[in-house]
């Protein structure tokens, strides 16, 4: 069987947590992005500052373009705009080992601003992600009344709506009574 390794999976939890985050804050920009990262496993998130969690907000507004257009870009407009964000960051690794989840790498120091951890653990797992896969991984949600952004974790690349339930539901109901009027036609 394949076993994601603790990087691959940790790349995955952290693309879904920024995909939450734009979606939630194009949703409601007052979104407060603080449940969605402690949910996502930042071990910051909790007590962090409402002036970092309000900076943050800010950041992810303005990679809001960016991110909605990812489905469509090619990989090296991608490449280009998540290596213009890295250089603005205060990144500098580390092999940690804590929380039980074995050794794993740390894009910032411990001092460094929650906002600052955020935005290079995103925009890292966003490098890993386009030089692995280019941009084929995020969709944008196929419910007729939905524009979200997806980031398609599955191995035969299924996925078409975000993570809203409704949207999957409410497109099978409207599909299925399509096809029954078909049928009487
Ligand atoms: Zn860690
Ligand atoms: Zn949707």
């Amino acid at each position: 069987m394949y076993v994601a390794s603790v990087t691959e999976s940790e790349h995955r939890i952290t693309l879904e947590a920024m995909v939450d985050l734009h979606n939630a804050l194009a949703d409601t920009p007052t979104a407060n992005p603080r449940s969605i990262l402690a949910e996502a496993g930042f071990s910051r998130a909790p007590d962090a500052s409402a002036a970092s969690l309000h900076r943050l907000t800010g950041r992810i507004e303005n990679i809001e373009a960016f991110l909605a257009q990812l489905p469509d870009l090619e990989t090296d407009m991608a490449s280009a705009r998540v290596t213009e964000e890295l250089t603005e960051l205060p990144i500098t690794p580390s092999i940690v080992d804590h929380g039980g989840v074995g050794p794993h790498i740390h894009w910032t120091p411990p001092t460094a601003r929650f906002d600052d951890q955020v935005m290079a653990d995103l925009m890292m797992a966003l490098a890993h992600e386009v030089c692995d896969n280019g941009t084929i991984r995020f969709g944008i949600c196929a419910a007729a009344d939905c524009s979200r952004l997806f980031y398609d974790a599955t191995r035969n690349r299924s996925k078409r709506f975000c993570s809203d339930p409704r949207c999957a539901s409410r497109t099978h109901t409207a599909d299925h009574r399509r096809r029954q009027s078909d049928m009487t036609l």
